[in-house]
């Protein structure tokens, strides 16, 4: 719906803006096909390039909003969305907690018993490992 407004808004100030220029660009065609005096085409005054000037900022402030709503839209929608579906929640893996804390265990090479790397004797026969 807001994507929609922002759409006609658009249109609206592009549609405005083309009306400014129409009207402009009539009266100075108007004017500047007005019989010349001496050779020298007739002053037509500010007033229909302020008029033609004054649409086209129109167009160009329409094309703008419309540039930035087609950023901001999608931002302003997702908020409004995020309540409704909950981010999918990321679980602890506990099976990875018992494997980190597994020691890691030498056999004996004369017994065959398992000891701790970090052991210079075996616990069960007492052979240098
Ligand atoms: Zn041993």
């Amino acid at each position: 719906m807001a994507l929609a407004k922002g759409v006609a808004r658009v249109v609206a100030l592009i549609l405005v803006g083309l009306a400014f220029v129409v009207v402009g660009g009539t009266i100075w065609g108007v004017c500047a096909s007005a019989p010349q005096v001496n050779g020298v085409a007739p002053n037509c005054g500010p007033g229909p390039a302020a008029v033609i000037a004054l649409g086209i900022l129109l167009i160009l402030v329409g094309i703008g909003v419309g540039v930035a709503s087609a950023y901001s839209g999608p931002r302003t929608i997702y908020p409004t969305m995020d309540p409704a579906i909950p981010p999918p929640l990321v679980r602890p893996v506990v099976v990875q907690e018992t494997i980190v804390q597994q020691t890691v265990e030498v056999r004996c090479r004369y017994c065959g018993g398992l000891n701790p790397v970090t052991a210079t004797k075996c616990s069960s026969c007492g052979a240098a490992l």
